[in-house]
């Protein structure tokens, strides 16, 4: 699935999932231009990983913040001169039970994973063309309900409608719009808790995690022209959780 010439703006590609697609889409051929919001650590780590692999730019930009969005943007026409696949996959999690669930809390992850969509595909539209493709990173536990997660699964949620409702408002102007929807992804950097690997493996069908590789594989077929013909849906790579 190559992705030569294509030119890709993704959130939060420097650790975790997003590390791995962004490896993914450079290794493929893509152009691009990724943002992180604190660890600046990571951040380098990330840039000399993509020097090797390309002409790539890793910026500092929250998502939650419409004016690093706009700046986003706009690096991606200063670097790539356009933008052909935007990838919204920065986000984060929070355990809370639903009574001690304050509302800046609900409205810090809803605005981090759902709303933090909503902006970056509003200020990009401008610049993406007819055969674009843009890529929400949803979660599985949309689909089943977690506890403590209300406001996560929420947000989650409000990504398949939204990807639904713009799939079908930008199809007309040649603009795919899909989700990708990881079950429980092993980052790979030896973070994960044992307990939690074993609790997860247990649920799938296929007896283990996922990598952030394998959610690369379903965000280069959609970001491609293999997927031409490919918009509104979600694509669950859970291992069958
Ligand atoms: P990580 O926490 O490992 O990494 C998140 C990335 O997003 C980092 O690069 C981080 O930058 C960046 N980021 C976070 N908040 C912001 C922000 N406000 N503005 C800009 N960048 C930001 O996340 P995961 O890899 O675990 O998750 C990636 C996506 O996949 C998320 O949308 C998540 O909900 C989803 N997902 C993850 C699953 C999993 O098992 N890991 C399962 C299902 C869905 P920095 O380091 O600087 O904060």
């Amino acid at each position: 699935m190559r992705l030569d010439g294509k030119r890709v703006l993704l959130t939060g590609g420097t650790r975790g999932i997003g590390r791995g697609l962004a490896l993914a889409l450079a290794r493929a051929g893509a152009r691009l231009v990724t943002c992180y919001r604190d660890d600046q650590d990571a951040a380098k780590v990330m840039a000399a990983e993509l020097e090797e692999l390309g002409d790539h730019r890793v910026v500092r930009a929250d998502v939650t913040d419409a004016g690093d969005v706009a700046r986003l943007v706009q690096e991606c026409v200063t670097h790539m001169g356009g933008l052909d696949v935007l990838v919204s996959n920065a986000g984060t999690i929070s355990h809370v039970p639903f009574e001690d669930l304050t509302a800046a809390e609900w409205q810090r992850v809803l605005d981090t994973n759902l709303t933090a969509m909503y902006r970056l595909v509003q200020q990009a539209l401008p610049l993406l063309p007819a055969g674009a493709s843009v890529i929400g990173v949803g979660s599985r536990s949309a689909f089943v309900g977690i506890p403590q997660r209300a406001h996560y699964t929420a947000a989650k949620a409000g990504m398949v409608g939204l990807v639904r409702s713009l799939a079908k408002e930008l199809g007309p102007r040649g603009i795919r719009v899909n989700l990708v929807s990881p079950g429980v992804i092993d980052p790979g950097d030896g973070t994960l808790p044992e307990p939690v690997r074993r609790r997860y493996e247990g649920l799938t069908a296929l007896g283990r995690l996922g990598t952030p590789e394998e959610v690369a594989g379903a965000v280069l077929f959609l970001a491609g022209d293999a997927s031409s013909y490919v918009t509104g849906e979600t694509i669950h790579v859970d291992g069958g959780i």
